[in-house]
């Protein structure tokens, strides 16, 4: 067992300003008083603690103390106004943002917490999946996809396309930069979700080149153009392949299953539940000339009265037996991590994710994402790595009451540091005599 490297908020913090102060500034440098740094700094604080308001409490501590905790935890010089925090984001570049996916995926493995997430023979599982972060009837931008409703009624909106590393066994999902699925500048043709798959693959690859990879998805990526992309980037694959979606894959099963070229394993579960695997190497994705052969899986969940509660099927390019079928068949199914424990989490558990921040006519509404991304990072991280916070998360019956209970207090004290802060959160109560 290796001993882990712990990663507490102020790392994590220092990292974030050295990717900061390191963004390429394009703007007219005689009317930018101030760099990137502080803008980032500013909007990733507002996302770390949900709180919109954030600011307006900060500067009130500003006035009275001389002093405020966006400057003492956060290092940020002097506190933005809104309309100039909106401006300066709305011409932010993304690509330098999105590095510190990297860096913080790079300190995970340095710190030995990634080996936490191995799979199947050293691999990490990275599902894909694609979700909407705005939309409106009103608020648009040139970057906006359009969606006709009825009676000419325009619906703009925006989608990401995001992957994670996850495991089946592990609450933590580490996310990796976005990829927008957006109209580029002079493009009529909307982009799409299987365009940003593909661009994703690529970027994954080029960021990461040695790490072992399958890449999870839902039945729109079992089709051979982004099979061939995975090929390429030399990554494995588990993608739902549906009935409906694959007709001659499915005869090819029935035939060569027929043959007795099928395998099956029966599994009787607790409360008369029964597991049904079935697999079959080495058939024809479709019927094209230059299609590859793979494997294909299904899997049921039948309960005590012999109803299937649950049922999927997949094809891989792991060739498969007894000893790893059922592993396939989780790596399959943690597809719902991305969908339950990222998108949904940013959705409804606090991080308002679709709460308009402000649109802009660039990035805006793209920056605010990925620092809202960012966020849920580093909690992430800090959930799984950090010791202070672990002890202080656990005086809390639930997520919500902890992160009131540090919203107030960063609201209304000023502390040398987050560490100082969360032991004072930990420690016994003060009796302010009067
Ligand atoms: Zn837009």
């Amino acid at each position: 067992m290796h001993i882990k490297k712990h990663l507490g908020f102020t790392g994590l913090r220092k990292m974030l300003s050295n990717r900061f102060l390191k963004t390429s500034d394009n703007r007219d440098q005689s009317k930018t008083e101030y760099g990137f740094h502080d803008f980032f700094m500013t909007g990733f604080a507002m996302m770390f603690f949900q709180d919109p308001s954030l600011l307006a409490f900060q500067r009130r501590l500003q006035k009275v103390c001389n002093m405020n905790n966006l400057k003492t935890m956060f290092k940020i010089e002097s506190i933005p106004k809104d309309s100039q925090l909106r401006d300066v984001l709305d011409q932010a570049p993304v690509d330098d943002l999105n590095r510190i996916f990297c860096d913080y995926l790079f300190q995970l493995q340095r710190g030995k917490h990634l080996e936490l997430y191995q799979f199947l023979d050293g691999h990490y599982l990275m599902p894909l999946d694609g979700s909407d972060y705005f939309s409106s009837n009103k608020i648009c931008c040139p970057g906006c996809l359009t969606k006709e409703k009825s009676k000419g009624q325009i619906r703009y909106h925006h989608q990401i396309l995001q992957a994670a590393i996850v495991h089946p066994d592990v609450k933590q999902v580490l996310p990796l930069a976005p990829e927008p699925i957006t109209n580029k500048d002079g493009s009529k043709k909307q982009d799409c979700e299987i365009n940003a798959g593909k661009r994703i693959v690529f970027k994954i690859r080029k960021n990461h080149p040695k790490l072992k990879i399958i890449i999870t998805g839902d039945g729109l990526y079992s089709k051979q153009p982004f099979v061939d992309e995975l090929k390429k980037a030399n990554m494995s694959y588990i993608l739902v392949a549906k009935p409906t979606d694959h007709k001659i894959l499915f005869e090819w099963v029935d035939e060569l299953t027929g043959l007795g070229d099928g395998h099956r394993l029966e599994l009787k579960m607790p409360k008369g539940r029964k597991h049904i695997y079935e697999w079959i190497n080495d058939v024809p994705l479709n019927g094209q000339e230059h299609a590859d052969n793979m494997s294909f899986f299904k899997f049921k969940i039948k309960d005590e009265t012999g109803k299937i509660t649950y049922k999927n099927s997949w094809v891989t390019d792991i060739p498969i037996d007894r000893s790893n079928i059922k592993d396939l068949v989780r790596g399959g199914r943690a597809r719902w991590k991305i969908e339950n424990e990222t998108f949904n989490t940013l959705k409804n558990q606090g991080y308002h994710i679709e709460h308009n921040y402000g649109h802009g006519k660039k990035n805006l509404s793209l920056v605010f994402f990925i620092l809202n991304l960012l966020a849920f990072y580093t909690h992430q991280i800090l959930e799984l790595t950090d010791l202070l916070y672990q002890q202080c998360r656990q005086d809390f019956s639930s997520r919500k009451e902890f992160w009131n209970q540090i919203r107030c207090t960063f609201r209304f004290m000023v502390f040398d540091s987050w560490e100082i802060m969360i032991k004072k959160i930990i420690g016994p109560p003060d009796y302010m005599p009067p």
